[in-house]
């Protein structure tokens, strides 16, 4: 455990460091409040209320779009299509505000905004959507958008242009030389916007992927670099890591969480069947929880194998409700895979499986079984996780846990031990949620007598003892493995 928390340390101080560069934009304000990545109806896209709620949070800047319809007026929404209408720029002013939003808000206009902005402490990062219609030197959404800045009198320093239109950011770098003004369309490297003026490039993340220099060139150019729309943790960690100035996102309360480097560490327990996280695992995933660690147990199947006498379907039902009522104890959240108790099977669509969820929560510690195992199921588990570890490139660190020790794990030499001795009640109390399991003599017969021996060798009442999968990314890199 020692080795765990060094290495946590470690990542967190790494996090850190990162949190002096980027800054959060909220991507069409905050609209995804409980970032689910549903949106909520009391927060549509580029609303009053979305901007309203980015400035609630505390994100450095807000981005919202501006279109202008028919009749040259100014309105904020994303397009082509707004409610029931297909094409903003072909409508009337009066015909876009006549619809309403999720919440009940008409379109809002660029003045109702802008009147906002004003008493918001929320950096405006405003796109002018001239793409469909741009012709070279020809803006006349551009130049509406500054008389209405103009008319609010918005500071221009403390505002940022973005656009996919070249024309309207060659502008806008002309009219208003100290505002930052970024380009969005990807193609262009730091030299040619520079030579246009244009202070800044907005690239969808995957662009600094594939052109990671552009952005040094850009900060030894003295331009900015923003990168949109990053709402992956991975992703946001990586342009925190590259450099970036601004991460443009649809949760810029995780974002926010990833620079400042106070996001939880997510732990999964991955075990094959209910009771098998608990049994290996319970006493240090409730020391981890209590800690402030995002824990999550990971089911292989529901254990329809499990109750004999009882059909499967039937079987996985009171399974999974017993390890609701396991969860509920040791506080960690809980997901099932899709395979079957007792025919688990390991094959590409199973490893894709495997590697699919680990992709999607994104942990920094796993435990799952020990691969020596007299039991198939447990067996299948480890290797479909220890797969995934090699093709994450080793994301995150892996240790493997032991169940009922010389009966079904073998040859178990630990690297790790945790004294669990102050949580073993509760250890207990959720290994016995799995009551379908008659685990109390399973208990006393091996994993209470394996406990006190792991104990023994970590001189404690009370252990849970883990093998470190070596050649980790975080703990230490063999020369030869470079
Ligand atoms: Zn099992």
């Amino acid at each position: 455990m020692r080795r765990i928390i060094l290495v946590l340390a470690a990542i967190l101080a790494q996090t850190a460091v990162l949190s002096a560069q980027a800054k959060i934009i909220a991507h069409r304000g905050h609209w995804n409040v409980n970032e689910t990545g549903k949106g909520n109806v009391e927060t549509p896209q580029n609303s009053l209320a979305s901007y309203k709620a980015a400035d609630q949070i505390g994100a450095w800047g807000s981005e919202f779009d501006v279109n202008m319809t028919s009749d040259g007026q100014l309105v904020v929404c994303h397009g082509p299509r707004i409610v029931s209408l297909a094409d903003v720029q072909k409508e009337t002013f009066n015909t876009v505000r006549g619809e309403h939003l999720s919440n009940g808000e008409a379109v809002p206009s660029l003045d109702e905004l802008l009147v906002l902005i004003k008493k918001s402490k929320i950096r405006p990062i405003l796109e002018i959507k001239e793409d469909y219609r741009d012709k070279e030197g020809y803006v006349p959404c551009f130049d509406k958008v500054a008389q209405a800045l103009k008319k609010h009198r918005i500071d221009m320093d403390n505002l940022t242009i973005i656009s996919f239109s070249l024309e309207v950011c060659k502008a806008a770098a002309k009219k208003y030389p100290k505002t930052m003004v970024q380009y969005l369309g990807g193609e262009k490297s730091p030299d040619e916007l520079n030579a246009l003026g244009i202070k800044g490039l907005d690239y969808h993340y995957t662009v600094f992927d594939k052109h990671p220099e552009w952005v040094k060139r850009a900060h030894d150019l003295g331009m900015e670099v923003n990168a949109w729309t990053v709402d992956k943790k991975r992703d946001i960690k990586r342009m925190a890591a590259l450099g970036v100035d601004q991460i443009t996102t649809n949760y810029p309360v995780l974002a926010q969480k990833i620079v400042d480097g106070t996001l939880p560490k997510k732990v999964l327990i991955i075990g094959a069947h209910p009771d098998d996280p608990e049994t290996g695992c319970g006493g240090t995933m409730i020391l981890m929880k209590r800690a402030g660690y995002d824990v999550k147990c990971v089911y292989l199947t529901r254990g329809e194998a499990g109750i004999e006498g009882v059909k499967g379907d039937e079987a996985a039902k009171i399974r999974s409700e017993e390890v609701k009522n396991a969860c509920a104890i040791t506080g960690a959240d809980h997901v099932f895979l899709t395979q079957i108790d007792g025919q688990t099977e390991i094959n590409k669509a199973r490893y894709d499986e495997m590697l699919a969820l680990i992709q999607d929560e994104d942990p920094d510690i796993v435990f799952t079984h020990w691969p020596i195992d007299g039991h198939r199921d447990h067996r299948i588990c480890s290797i479909l996780v220890y797969d995934s570890w090699r093709r994450t490139g080793r994301s995150f660190d892996l240790y493997y846990f032991e169940v009922m020790t010389g009966v079904q794990t073998q040859n178990f030499n630990p690297t790790d031990y945790v004294d669990i001795t102050s949580v073993l009640e509760e250890k207990y109390k959720a290994c016995y949620c799995h009551k379908s399991q008659n685990l109390e003599p399973v208990f006393e017969g091996w994993h209470t007598p394996m406990e006190v021996f792991r104990g023994i060798e970590n001189r404690c009442k009370a252990a849970e003892a883990f093998i470190r999968q070596v050649n980790g990314n975080r703990i230490f890199e063999m020369p030869e493995n470079k």
